[in-house]
């Protein structure tokens, strides 16, 4: 029997954390199933046995790509978000190496992007970091005059992770569409969250991971543009096309197709729904605290997704206060023993350090209701009441 050493006691009671992690969907836990119990042959295998589970990952390609308007053969999978981010960076920098030792990324971008262009520094590459406005926007102006004739890569992310933001992909890789310049986004929190369209954005490169839009974790793919000269990640064997060594992992490639699937059916409804109880929460803090401030891009941001800071809080504290509550939210500033490390997102959009300090990011998914906005809001004006007490400003 298998025993779990840590406490699996501990129940969250609102979960309102989905742009860290998303459940598992039911379906796609159905569809996993049979996969993993039935179909354990290798699909890199001779013999004629293999060709069912072969059926499955190029069923799974087939859904997905259709999802993002993608060709099938455009479809790589991979581990997650995290290694198609390292993939489409290093690949495109190794192939291009002989054009050019140039990258633009922006300084809001995941440590997925952020620590591989700074990997590529440490190699020979020069890599601009583009600061976005105070609502974490990246501008057009400022893409054009980074441009060099050595540059060989854009990487932009199309939703922000910390603020929600969604950035105007389409427009700025539209920039370079003829300037033989690479344009990779990082849309790992936005898949199967907002309509994509991957000839709509014009984009060469996308990632995404499973774990987001209610898939199974440790799987993501990279979607690479026809035509499109890319190094490998890994060497070894052969599989998906030579470019992704590994034997594949078929059930969750299949159930990241079946979540994938069922978001992009249910987008307009459950986009609606998160809208709803973002504006309950955003009403009700904004009457109760006049000077809390709401960071990212109030039109254009992800469904459901608030990053609120308070004047003289500690987001920390409010994290483990709502914690105790059974209420699962993060924070935008993280304590040590010595000082509190603010994030780079909220660091670069100039948000002031006392407002960085307090800041939660909640971010509410199809499974929460209107209740859970009221009843986070009226815990944390509870929180923030008491603090304003204790401080003689209440
Ligand atoms: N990129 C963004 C924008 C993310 O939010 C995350 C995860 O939070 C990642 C990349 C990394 O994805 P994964 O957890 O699948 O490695």
């Amino acid at each position: 029997m298998y025993t779990f050493s840590v406490n699996m006691t501990n129940k969250v009671v609102i979960y309102a954390d989905h742009a860290a992690t998303t459940p598992l969907l039911q379906e796609a836990f159905e569809a996993m199933l049979p996969v993993l119990k039935e179909v354990y042959l290798n699909p890199s295998s001779s013999y004629s046995f293999s060709r069912g589970v072969k059926q499955h990952l190029s069923e799974a390609r087939v859904q997905i790509a259709a999802c993002l308007n993608a060709l099938p053969e455009e479809i790589f999978f991979t581990s997650g978000g995290t290694e198609s981010d390292n993939w489409a960076i290093k690949g495109i920098a190794d192939a291009r190496a002989s054009t050019g030792k140039h990258i633009i990324t922006s300084a809001i971008e995941h440590h997925a992007v952020l620590n591989t262009c700074k990997y590529l520094t440490r190699h020979g590459y020069d890599v601009t970091f583009l600061k976005p406005d105070e609502k974490g926007r990246i501008s057009r102006e400022r893409l054009l005059h980074a441009l060099r004739p050595d540059t060989i890569l854009i990487s932009l992310m199309l939703a922000n992770n910390e603020i929600g933001t969604i950035e105007d992909i389409s427009s700025l890789a539209a920039i370079i569409r003829s300037s033989g310049i690479a344009f990779h986004t990082d849309a790992v929190q936005a898949v199967g969250h907002i309509p994509i369209d991957v000839q709509m954005l014009d984009i060469d490169l996308l990632s995404a991971s499973a774990h987001k839009f209610n898939g199974p974790k440790g799987i993501g793919f990279l979607y690479i543009r026809k035509g499109v000269q890319i190094a490998s990640l890994m060497d070894g064997g052969q599989q998906e096309a030579g470019f992704r060594a590994g034997t594949e992992n078929v059930a969750a490639a299949v159930g990241m197709a079946v979540a994938l699937k069922n978001s992009c059916a249910k987008l307009d409804n459950v986009a609606e729904k998160l809208r709803k109880m973002e504006l309950i929460f955003r009403s009700e803090i904004r009457e109760k605290i006049a000077t809390a401030v709401f960071n990212g891009d109030e039109c254009f941001h992800l469904p459901g997704h608030i990053s609120l800071s308070l004047p003289g809080i500690s987001g920390e504290a409010l994290l483990h206060i709502l914690d105790l509550k059974g209420i699962a939210i993060s924070t935008g500033a993280a304590c040590n023993s010595q000082s509190v490390e603010i994030s780079h997102v909220l660091k670069a959009i100039d948000l002031p350090t006392e407002l960085a300090k307090g800041t939660i990011r909640i971010s509410f998914g199809s499974n929460n209701n209107e209740e859970d906005a009221h009843i986070i809001a009226s815990e944390i004006v509870k929180y923030w009441r008491k603090v304003c007490q204790l401080s003689g400003k209440g």
